[in-house]
C-alpha cells in the first residue's frame, strides 16, 4: 500500500471498553493516545472518528423500548464522550487535538466545517469528528466515510477487534478464510458484514478505499502507514 498523506481513523467504542463490560477503559485509551502520537510524529495528517458502542447504540435502545431518535441521539452524545475521552489522552502525550461535533455544543467542541478541519490538519493538529453524521437511523461507520469524503482522505483505517475481512465468521466457522484484498461488490455479493450498507455505499461511490485492520493489537497502526499487510484492504 501506498503511504498515506491524510487518514481517517475510525475507532470502535465498543474496542474502548477494552476488558470491562462498559464505559472507557483507560488503558485501551491511553493505548490508542499513544499509537496515535506515533503516526502523528510521521507526519501523516489523522482525523479520528469514534463510535459510542460501548455507552450507548440507539438500535439497542429502540429494542428496550426507548423512542429510537431519542436513542439515536443518545448514541450520539455517547460519541462525544468518548472523543472528549480520546482528547483529552492525546493531550496528556503531548498531542494537539480538536473534537468538531456535527451538532451545535459549544464550548465542548467546535462546529464541524470542512475548511476549518483542514486547517488543523495541515498544522498537523489531530481533528476527532463526534455525533457521527448528526442525524440519527445513521452509524459512525457512515459518520467516518462521509467526514473522510469530506476532507478528502487518502484512506479509512477501520480499526476493529478483528484482523480483517474474512469469507465467514472466524469464530464460528473453523475454515474461514482472511481475504487481503476485496471489492466493494465482492462485500455485497458476499454479503459480507463489514460495515452497514449504507457507509459501503458513500465509500463504493465516491470510491473511498478502506483498510480493515486489529486496532487492539499495540502497534498495529503504525505497521499499517508503513504498509504491512496485517489487515484487508477494500477498493472499487
Ligand atoms: N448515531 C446516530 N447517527 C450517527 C452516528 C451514530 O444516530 O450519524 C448513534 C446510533 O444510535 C449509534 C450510536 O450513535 O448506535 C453509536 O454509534 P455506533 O453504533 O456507530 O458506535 P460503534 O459501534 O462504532 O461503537
Amino acid at each position: 500500500m501506498a503511504k498515506f498523506k491524510r487518514i481517517l481513523l475510525k475507532l470502535s467504542g465498543e474496542s474502548l471498553m477494552g476488558e470491562q463490560g462498559y464505559g472507557i477503559d483507560v488503558k485501551r485509551l491511553n493505548d490508542y493516545a499513544t499509537q496515535i502520537k506515533e503516526a502523528n510524529d510521521s507526519g501523516v495528517q489523522i482525523a479520528i472518528v469514534i463510535g459510542g458502542g460501548n455507552i450507548f447504540r440507539g438500535l439497542s435502545g429502540a429494542g428496550k423500548g426507548f423512542d429510537r431518535v431519542k436513542g439515536d441521539q443518545m448514541g450520539m452524545c455517547a460519541t462525544v464522550i468518548n472523543s472528549l475521552a480520546l482528547s483529552s489522552a492525546l493531550g496528556a502525550v503531548g498531542v494537539k487535538s480538536h473534537v468538531l461535533t456535527a451538532i451545535h455544543m459549544e464550548p465542548i467542541g467546535e462546529f464541524y466545517n470542512k475548511w476549518k478541519a483542514i486547517e488543523y490538519l495541515e498544522k498537523g493538529e489531530v481533528v476527532i469528528f463526534s455525533c457521527g453524521t448528526g442525524s440519527p437511523y445513521f452509524t459512525t461507520d457512515t459518520g467516518s466515510s462521509l467526514r473522510g469524503i469530506e476532507i478528502e482522505a487518502d484512506i479509512m483505517l477501520k480499526g476493529t477487534r478483528v484482523n480483517g475481512i474474512y469469507t465467514a465468521d472466524p469464530e464460528k466457522d473453523k475454515t474461514a478464510t482472511k481475504f487481503d484484498d476485496i471489492t466493494y461488490d465482492e462485500i455485497y455479493t458476499r454479503g459480507l458484514k463489514v460495515m452497514d450498507l449504507t457507509a459501503t455505499t458513500m465509500c463504493k461511490e465516491n470510491n473511498l478505499p478502506i483498510y480493515v485492520f486489529n486496532m487492539d493489537v499495540y502497534g498495529n497502526l503504525k505497521k499499517v502507514l508503513a504498509g504491512e499487510p496485517i489487515g484487508t484492504y477494500v477498493h472499487n
